[in-house]
């Protein structure tokens, strides 16, 4: 039989560890994280108090920590609805919550009977260990890697299952336990190994999905352009080479479309430039809906744009132009003084035989040179810039 006190410091320091860890992170602004901390704080805190609480009448030190314990287990599962924009609390938890302490201190004090409380802080414990393991595996992003969600989704259902078994233990009465805080019975003491373990390991995955989060905060600073939400220019060009070099392999079709918004220098003049950034986000906007699932979309700089469209001839890929072209000559943006139309001018090319990439963007925009000036506001395909150019509408 192990002692009971090195086991309670052993969880204690588990959780000051965590709470140093998390208390780190603090700092990025993760939704959750302040929930994550005080319910570590509060278990380290309830540990520690159960190792000193000699002299105390082990009903009320039980009650205490009981209260603690489940309100801290409760703040986790907030917390992991906080981290992905949910409703962190809900007043049926909190009304469970109270009538929880209710029975505990009945069942304690009033009438006592161990197994029926412990049963029923049991299905507690089991109610919100599963609804943290539900939430994770409902909500969690599909684009980013599964390590960490996997692994506290499995801690969790892992701790649901001990919390699960010790309260049919104590339930349907094939373990007693007298009203003292900790009986030392070996099946007592198998439950408290267990959740002692699992406790830290519930921690380490709440590290972990904090992590993914400012990494993926990082590589979306890194990828995409802040105004537009378009691709950066270097991620562009990083993916625009992979898919162009696959395309070569492959000896299949790829074409690329680059577009500059005409005049864009006029409407920055005569509406200023916050007007003029919200022309980029309209124009991006009604682009980004456009999109195929396979094309790609990125922001050369300034006012310039282009498109990738694996697997698409260049006859193909003019006509979408085409279309998105009408599309964002029809989406006017609300300015004072009346409504401000903005077109684009682009330039489509299909990748050759012996192409590098940047021979075939040089003939997108030898293309959509063309096209500015042939007036504006069209698309022309590049095979026939050799002459004057084909547009493919005419205003
Ligand atoms: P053209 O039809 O020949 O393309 O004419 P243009 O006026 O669009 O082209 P020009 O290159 O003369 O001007 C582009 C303007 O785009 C100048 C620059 O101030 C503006 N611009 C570049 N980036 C941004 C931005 O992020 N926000 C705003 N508001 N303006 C920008
Ligand atoms: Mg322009
Ligand atoms: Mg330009």
């Amino acid at each position: 039989m192990i002692s009971h006190v090195a086991p309670l410091f052993v969880a204690a320091t588990s959780g000051v560890v965590s709470v140093a860890i998390l208390g780190s992170l603090l700092r990025a602004g993760i939704p959750g994280l302040a929930r994550w901390l005080s319910a570590n704080i509060l278990t380290a805190g309830a540990f520690i108090f159960l190792a000193f609480q000699g002299r105390m009448p082990d009903g009320v030190s039980l009650l205490i920590t009981t209260a603690v314990i489940t309100y801290a287990v409760l703040l986790v599962l907030q917390g992991c609805r906080q981290f992905f924009g949910l409703r962190a609390s809900h007043y049926r938890e909190l009304a469970i919550y109270v009538a929880l302490l209710a029975c505990v201190a009945h069942w304690t004090v009033v009438t006592p009977n161990p197994n029926i409380r412990i049963s029923v802080v049991s299905a507690f414990l089991l109610y919100v260990r599963v609804s943290f393991a539900w939430t994770v595996w409902r909500y969690r992003p599909r684009h980013r890697p599964r390590y960490g969600y996997d692994f506290v989704f499995w801690t969790a259902l892992v701790e649901a299952a001990i919390h699960l078994a010790r309260g049919l233990a104590f339930g349907l009465g094939w373990e007693h336990q007298t009203v003292a805080v900790i009986a030392p019975t070996p099946t007592n003491d198998v439950f408290a190994a267990m959740v002692i373990l699992a406790l830290p390991c519930l921690s380490v995955g709440i590290v972990m999905l904090a992590h993914d989060r400012m990494a993926e905060c990082m590589e979306r600073l890194a990828t995409l352009d802040e105004l537009t939400g378009a691709l950066a220019r270097r991620a562009f060009l990083v993916l625009t080479q992979a898919l162009f070099d696959a395309a070569q392999r492959q000896r299949v079709v790829l074409s690329i479309a680059i577009l500059d918004l005409d005049r864009f220098k006029a409407i920055n003049d005569a509406h200023g430039h916050a007007t003029g950034d919200a022309v980029l986000k309209t124009f991006a906007g009604v682009v980004t809906r456009a999109l195929g699932r396979d094309d790609v979309f990125g922001r050369l700089g300034g006012e310039e744009f282009a498109i990738v469209f694996p697997s698409t001839t260049q006859a193909d890929a003019a006509q979408w132009m085409e279309t998105l072209r009408r599309a964002v000559a029809a989406s006017a943006l609300t300015v004072p003084g009346g409504e401000l139309v903005c077109t684009f001018s682009a330039g489509v090319s299909e990748v050759q035989r012996d192409d590098t990439l940047a021979d075939l963007m040089a003939r997108a925009d030898a293309a959509q040179y063309s096209a500015k000036a042939m007036g504006r506001n069209r698309v022309v395909v590049a095979a026939d810039t050799a002459g004057s150019g084909s547009a493919l509408n005419a205003i």
